[in-house]
């Protein structure tokens, strides 16, 4: 029957789409069944950059710089009794700061000195200081004269300024090992707690769950699976149902069966119960041993409906049934067949 191949196949599918779908749902759907996943605290990169996490190497901690301040040329000179100093400065800081420049000189243990007014040293600018040295006793410019080389010392005293590198923090970013993967770069997956198998996060009990989850879907598949066979078993009557059945239940399973329709209350009292679908009587019998006499009483309803061919239905004929039929065959011309409840049981295909 058609019935029961669409049923193997509809089952079979949902077996196959459940099985699917248990596989599916083994794969925790985060990391792809991979149990890892890309660290989100360094993005992968093993290392995670911390504000402030050193110190600052212009300031070395302290907030506060002395900018970098050099000299690019120096040089004095005596010039009528005093002596003259002019210096070049450049800041190589990117910040300004205030200072003052002194100079001085010895002379036989006698010290002459001139310092400059605080003065601004731009950021990243040159700055040229000038300085004059005078009170040099006459003797000692007559020294520095008859010496014409002589030393200058020149000290430049610049204010501390808050670090521009570190925002007067003392304190610069830095690049450590990320402390969430220690440095791999990926973690395990939360999801599945590494596993792989989706909602085996927690812990194992929680995965065995999962697999029993599986396996009981599956159980509910081969059960319902089962059950339909039993209603189609159910559905597909058995004989000694069909004993127990009511006369007029069982003449309808018959005909049903035979795909033939019911006769009318004149063809019931001739001894027809029913017709095929091509119109010829059938006699139904829910009995065993049906005999001769019940197969020429057929013939004779067939003489009366000009019937060339009928069937008799019943759950076993007698050993006269068939001389029955014969006769008829020969003194009529009848086609009488005779037909088991069994043989309709089991008939994969209309009968007649
Ligand atoms: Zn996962
Ligand atoms: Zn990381
Ligand atoms: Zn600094």
């Amino acid at each position: 029957m058609k019935n029961k191949l669409l049923i193997v196949a509809f089952i079979t599918i949902f077996i196959c789409l459940t099985l699917s779908v248990a596989l599916t749902m083994a794969q925790c759907p985060r990391c792809d069944g991979t149990g890892k996943i890309i660290c989100p605290y360094c993005d992968g990169a093993g290392e995670i950059t911390v504000e402030e996490g050193a110190p600052c190497e212009h300031c070395y901690g302290t907030g506060t710089l002395d900018p970098l301040i050099i000299t690019k040329s120096r040089s004095s000179w005596l010039n009528e009794g005093k002596i003259s100093v002019q210096v070049r400065y450049e800041n190589q800081d990117p910040v300004s700061t205030y200072g003052t420049v002194t100079a001085t000189v010895d002379v036989k243990g006698t010290s002459y000195t001139d310092t400059s007014p605080r003065t601004l040293f731009p950021a990243n600018e040159i700055k040229e200081v000038s300085l004059t040295i005078s009170g040099i006793s006459y003797e000692d410019y007559n020294t520095l004269q008859e010496g014409k080389v002589f030393s200058t010392d020149i000290t430049l005293t610049a204010d501390k300024v808050p670090c521009p590198y570190c925002d007067g923090t003392g304190l610069a970013a830095a690049a450590i090992e990320c402390p969430q993967c220690d440095g791999a770069g990926y973690i395990l997956c939360p999801e599945c707690g590494g596993t792989g198998v989706e909602g085996g996060e927690q812990n194992v009990g929680l995965d065995i769950a999962g697999t029993a989850y599986g396996v009981a879907v599956v159980v509910v598949v081969a059960g319902v699976a089962i059950g339909v066979f039993v209603l189609v078993k159910k559905r597909g009557v058995t004989e000694e149902a069909l004993r127990k059945m009511p006369a007029s239940e069982f003449q309808n399973w018959v005909l049903k069966k035979m795909e033939g329709k019911p006769a009318s209350q004149s063809d019931v009292r001739m001894g027809i119960d029913g017709y095929t679908v091509e119109g010829e009587p059938v006699a139904i019998k829910q009995a065993d041993g049906v005999d001769r006499n019940v197969i020429e009483s057929l013939a004779a309803a067939m003489g009366r409906r000009n019937a060339k061919n009928g069937t008799i239905v019943a759950f076993s004929f007698g050993n006269e049934a068939i001389r029955g039929r014969v006769r008829a065959k020969m003194s009529y011309g009848f086609d009488i067949q005779m037909v088991t409840v069994r043989e309709l049981i089991s008939s994969r295909n209309r009968l007649l």
